[in-house]
């Protein structure tokens, strides 16, 4: 038996395989400090669920619209509006099985072979492999520390190619934690602008953002912008709800338009009393997202303080996401081996960089109680000072 090329091309997820081996750590009774979660440690808001359990109760149990039910493709297109300044109809909304749907759904629906797709590192690890499923081709583009790990316009002109496709975009960003300012965008949008690259816009985080920074949607910026961009988001990071599986993007017509027809033959529609859930979480009380964000602000500035006490680590302070990268790269070690013996000597689990392209740094997340982030940090502390 023969597999398909394009499943042998992938690459299999190391945030995963560290995240299992901790797993079994603890399992075995080990008290590991895991700085590895990729998701929200809050529960879904109480008013969210319910309605979801009313639909189920109701009997909301069949199949919907492919691309979403209308309530919920009105209520995203006035969320678009409301709070990012993006006019979409609701019929230039698809409602998914979450934003990496939405973002996979968006590279078949525009990217083939031949052609090519920037990606900035440190990137979120699914970019270049959906790319790849697509049969096109990522172009890594490195950037610098020095510029809060940002693409800047000269790095972005010299990786195109008159095969350049798309642009990925990812702000606020994992693993980087970096916000791009409206300006830095405009001038991004600018270069695209000269070939007719696409922008993929994923805002996931954009509820999570600190210092006063502020998230700009790329298709807000003009009329240019807005034709040329496909916007991603979803409700996982910003309402605790990754376990449901939604997400949606708006995108220009035809664009949408070809999305829902992959869609429509792949997956049909996102689940039905998910989307009920959805839905109030855009209609209804929007505290819950403001306390989560304070408390991941609190511990943010912790870490970041805690890690620039420890000699030869230099992290740039992430603006949003609840991410924190460290450069690791002056103690000698690549990221995969610091966070090898990071896990087995002294049971702290840390994602390694060279997942996200970059292999002189290492990821941690703090979506996790200031107990744990404490504790973990003593021995992280301990940990570089034996290097
Ligand atoms: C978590 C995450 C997503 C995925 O969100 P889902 O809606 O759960 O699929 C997308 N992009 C980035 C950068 C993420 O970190």
């Amino acid at each position: 038996m023969e597999l398909a090329h394009r499943a042998t091309i992938l690459t299999p997820s190391l945030t995963l395989s560290i995240d299992s081996k901790a797993k079994a750590m603890k399992a075995e009774g080990i008290d590991v400090c895991s700085f590895g979660a990729g998701e929200p440690d809050h529960d879904t808001p109480d008013h969210i669920k319910a309605a979801a359990m009313a639909s189920l109760d109701g009997g909301f149990t069949k199949y919907t619209p492919s691309s979403g039910i209308p309530e919920l493709r009105q209520a995203i297109a006035d969320k678009f509006k409301n709070d990012n300044g993006i006019d979409y109809k609701p019929s230039q909304i698809i409602v998914s099985n979450g934003a990496k749907h939405s973002c996979y759904n968006a590279i078949l629906a525009t990217c083939q072979a031949d052609d090519e797709v920037i990606i900035p590192a440190p990137f979120w690890l699914s970019y270049p492999e959906m790319v790849r499923l697509a049969g096109a081709e990522p172009v890594i583009v490195h950037t610098k520390q020095e510029n809060d790990w940002k693409m800047t316009p000269e790095e972005f002109e010299s990786a195109m190619t008159p095969r350049t496709k798309m642009v990925i975009l990812n702000t606020p960003g994992n693993p980087t934690g970096s916000v791009y300012t409206k300006e830095e965008l405009e001038a991004l949008v600018e270069i695209a602008a000269t070939e007719d690259i696409l922008i993929l816009s994923d805002e996931i985080y954009e509820k999570l953002t600190y210092d006063g920074a502020k998230h700009v949607s790329i298709a807000s910026l003009s009329k240019t912008a807005y034709d040329l961009t496909i916007t991603v988001n979803g409700f996982s990071k910003a309402y605790a709800m990754t376990g449901w599986r939604l997400g949606y993007l708006g995108a220009p017509e035809a664009i949408a338009k070809a999305i829902d027809a992959i869609q429509s033959h792949s997956t049909s529609n996102p689940c039905s009393f998910a989307q009920q859930g959805g839905l109030a979480a855009l209609r209804g009380d929007q505290s819950a997202v403001e306390e989560m964000r304070a408390e991941f602000d609190l511990r943010r500035q912790y870490i970041v303080q805690r890690l620039r006490d420890i000699p030869k680590v230099t992290v740039v302070e992430p603006k949003g996401a609840f991410y924190v990268l460290a450069n690791i790269s002056a103690l000698g070690l690549t990221s995969s081996n610091f966070s090898e013996r990071l896990l087995s000597k002294h049971h702290v689990a840390v994602v390694p960089g060279v997942a996200f392209g970059d292999d002189r740094t290492v990821r941690l997340s703090y979506a996790t109680g200031l107990d744990t982030i404490k504790k973990g940090l003593d021995r992280i502390e301990e940990f570089c000072k034996s290097l």
